[in-house]
């Protein structure tokens, strides 16, 4: 029997508030163990939360980005369990009201556009952290995350195969960086995504049972542990087994997801409203006010690079899901106007390359690479006016990377101009053919492929500093009239 996998993606985004949720404690990351913390986000008896306002302003900016509804009214829940990581022994979320509902997000793959629908966006806090391997014989908890706001988005289960999981989470990074309530950083944890997973008979259109997979601290992560269910599940059904409906966990280093616990039901939380806080309510005007100062969104830039610089799908969709990198290329194509296309090729080809060779983009700042976007302009000039080779600039790009000077500078102190000297070529080139008698003779008998062997060895005596259409040009006019 053929499967079709129906996925839904439940992501948290730990919002770039400088303060928590409920009390004014600090959330910078890397404080000593419970420095950042208070009565209220240790959950203290006596105590009231006080809601941060820039928590809801960017929840209002994300779920306006995503073409939500927004709810006038909407109310905080508790949602209770016991963990030693939660002292209050329950989390302050929202449930029956959510912030907002019935967005969605528009991704792109393969050429084709996909809406996946998201289900709601609602803030809640994060719990602190529990610490085992510190002591051989304790744990520790660490509350400095306790309060920290986060916000749960939760896709509609649209999406079909792995890689629309992936690219859907990539687009809704991309969002979430742009309008900056988010840093995206998966590997450190501001932004967790937990996928769900069922498959169902090919044509059929009832759900199946879903395994929910937690652990997924990576975009590779996501689409592997995605697609070992699709075949694990798969595998399943087709030997007469069925699927429980369970929480797995994704184990990296054996690529494999385990089963961690029954999954939970909503009741098992004993949600109810939370007593020590008012209903939100959102005046329209602040709505319209977050509306307006959005900025401009991965998608729409998208489009204008492509209108603008001319610049084929593909390369609008790399250059614009970073938006450092898109800034870079217009900082770029800004320095040097002639060519954004060939700009957009060094920034793919080169500068994304090697940052992420050399892991670079863990923090996503192409501003790590060391040369500013003018030196990248004046590279892509330097070739445009003839002064280095295609060839050279490669070198003097992997100079750039390692140095930080300029290409000009480079040019210069490494002697790279492009020889366009006739005369100097010519000596060259007469070396060259003089050193090789035979391969002369085996040319002019009809082996036109061995115009590549001269150009070669011309270029290996000039380091490659040999104005290629003038070498060609030269050598079979030399080749031939030398003949007559
Ligand atoms: P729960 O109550 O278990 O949290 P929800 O209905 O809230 O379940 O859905 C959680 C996530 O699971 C959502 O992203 C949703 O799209 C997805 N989901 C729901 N049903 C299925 C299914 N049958 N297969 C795959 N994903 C599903
Ligand atoms: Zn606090
Ligand atoms: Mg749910």
């Amino acid at each position: 029997m053929e499967y079709e996998a129906v996925i839904g993606l439940e992501v948290h985004a730990q919002l770039l508030t400088e303060s928590k949720i409920f009390c004014g404690c600090s959330t910078k990351f890397g404080a000593a163990p419970n420095h950042n913390t208070c009565p209220v986000c240790t959950g203290l008896p006596g105590v009231l939360p006080v809601l941060n306002r820039r928590v809801v302003e960017f929840a209002l900016r994300a779920a306006l980005a995503t073409h939500c509804h927004i709810a006038a009214a909407s109310r905080w829940a508790r949602k209770n369990y016991f963990y030693p990581d939660l002292p209050k022994g329950y989390q302050i979320s929202m449930y029956e009201l959510p912030i907002a509902q019935h967005g969605y997000v528009t991704l792109k793959l393969n050429g084709h556009s996909k809406r996946v629908g998201l289900t709601r966006i609602h803030m809640e806090e994060d719990a602190g952290k529990n610490i085992h391997d510190a002591h051989s014989d304790a744990s520790l908890v660490d509350l400095n995350r306790a309060g920290v706001p986060l916000l749960e988005i939760v896709s509609e289960p649209d999406m079909r195969t792995p890689e629309e999981a992936g690219e859907y989470l990539r687009s809704l990074r991309a969002i979430l960086q742009y309008i900056e309530v988010c840093d995206g950083n998966m590997e450190e944890g501001s932004l967790r995504c937990d996928a769900n997973v069922s498959v169902r008979p090919q044509g059929s259109t009832a759900l199946g049972t879903k395994v929910e997979t937690k652990n997924l601290n990576s975009f590779r992560a996501v689409e592997k542990a995605i697609q070992y269910e699709i075949q694990r599940q798969s595998e399943t059904l087709n030997a007469g087994g069925r699927i429980v409906q369970e929480t797995r966990l994704w184990d990296a280093d054996r690529e494999v997801t385990r089963s961690m616990r029954s999954k939970e039901q909503a009741h098992d939380y004993r949600y109810f409203s939370d007593p020590d806080l008012l209903p939100l309510t959102v005046a329209q005007e602040w709505i319209d006010t977050v509306q307006a100062s959005l900025p401009e969104l991965p998608a729409e830039r998208r489009e204008r690079f492509m209108q603008k610089y001319n610049l084929p799908s593909y390369d609008a969709e790399v250059l614009t899901t970073r938006k450092d990198v898109a800034e870079y290329y217009e900082a770029a194509v800004h320095a040097y106007p002639s060519d954004p296309k060939i700009l957009s090729n060094w920034i793919m080809d080169g500068v994304l390359r090697v940052i992420k060779d050399e892991k670079l983009d863990t923090g996503l700042k192409i501003t790590k690479w060391p040369c500013p976007p003018e030196q990248l302009g004046a590279l892509v000039r330097l070739i445009d006016e003839g002064k280095i080779s295609g060839k050279i600039a490669k070198t003097v790009f992997d100079e750039m990377h390692h140095s930080g000077k300029a290409p000009e500078t480079i040019v210069t102190e490494q002697g790279l101009t492009q020889v366009r000297d006739e005369g100097a070529l010519a000596v060259q080139i007469d070396q060259v053919l003089a050193a090789n008698p035979e391969k002369v003779v085996e040319y002019r008998a009809g082996r036109d492929k061995l115009l590549q062997f001269f150009v070669g060895q011309v270029m290996k005596a000039t380091q490659g500093k040999a104005n290629p259409q003038m070498l060609n040009e030269l050598l079979r006019k030399k080749l031939s009239t030398d003949h007559q």
